[in-house]
């Protein structure tokens, strides 16, 4: 598996328009030669006070909601609208609005979804998490999709007490455990919710440098304010905006894991305060 994701290493400020990008680089370099735009970006990385992922399709294979919807059985037609809102043509709010009203996923469903199908992380973010925390920086996960279905994710990597590591949408339910509807004042249920999750963490912490990692256009948005750098992850998904749109892209979490070893020797990175 490694050696896949060493294939797949792309340096910082790849972009659309670049063919050496268009395919996995055959020789990838651990310790690349930046240009001025790279260096910067590898600066940013390497001394981050935070950092922020997002979970479907990043820090997980799946797409979370597309897993439930299909476990209540309402696959294909909730796949259609999440690959529309990823996409940037919908609404973020609108999609999961619509999405939702055709689940009306259950709490049976929920537990049923977290039983046999939970999610699987993708390759080496697992290392990249522990990388961070020897490093004492603090990690968030920051969904659109449900807080249910995250915080064991969360408690997976490590980051606990998972729901002060998890910035998600939360299910509500009726007492028979039936669908109630979802938590409206969650900033991750709106459009923008995103970046008003980093900018609450930026509030409450008091974070300078918060790197956003995500695959969508909902990412994106967090960049260039309250995210100084965001990186494009394009491991599970390789969308054409998010890569544009991106200061560093890359296909796996090998290239970033390295830049911090790599930094090991030669940097001081600070503890932030908590
Ligand atoms: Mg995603």
């Amino acid at each position: 598996m490694e050696g896949d994701d060493r294939k797949s290493y792309a340096a910082p400020h790849c972009t659309a328009s670049d063919p050496t990008h268009a395919h996995p680089n055959p020789n990838p370099n651990p310790n690349p030669n930046p240009n001025p735009r790279n260096a910067r970006a590898l600066e940013l990385w390497r001394t981050a006070d935070c950092v922020c992922l997002d979970v479907d399709s990043t820090v997980c294979l799946e797409e979370g909601i597309d897993v439930l919807a299909d476990v209540c059985g309402v696959g294909p037609q909730v796949a259609s609208f999440t690959a529309t809102a990823m996409d940037g043509h919908m609404p973020f709010h609108e999609a999961l609005r619509a999405r939702l009203s055709i689940m009306r996923p259950s709490l049976q469903r929920v537990h049923d979804m977290l039983r046999d199908r939970s999610p699987t992380l993708s390759p080496l973010v697992a290392e990249l998490v522990d990388r961070l925390r020897a490093r004492h920086v603090p990690v968030f996960l920051v969904s659109g999709g449900f807080r249910q279905l995250i915080e064991p994710v969360a408690t997976e990597l490590r980051l606990l007490p998972a729901c002060r590591h998890v910035f998600a949408n939360t299910l509500l339910f009726n007492e028979d455990g039936s669908y109630r509807g979802f938590d409206e004042s969650e900033p991750t249920s709106r459009a923008g919710g995103k970046p008003e999750a980093l900018r609450r963490l930026a509030c409450t912490f008091g974070f300078r440098r918060i790197v956003m990692i995500g695959d969508g256009a909902t990412d994106l948005e967090t960049r260039p304010d309250p995210a100084c750098l965001f990186i494009g992850y394009g491991g599970v998904a390789r969308r054409p905006k998010v890569e544009q749109g991106a200061d560093w892209f890359v296909t796996s979490f090998r290239p970033l894991i390295d830049a911090l070893e790599y930094d090991c020797n030669d940097v001081a990175v600070n503890p932030p305060e908590e």
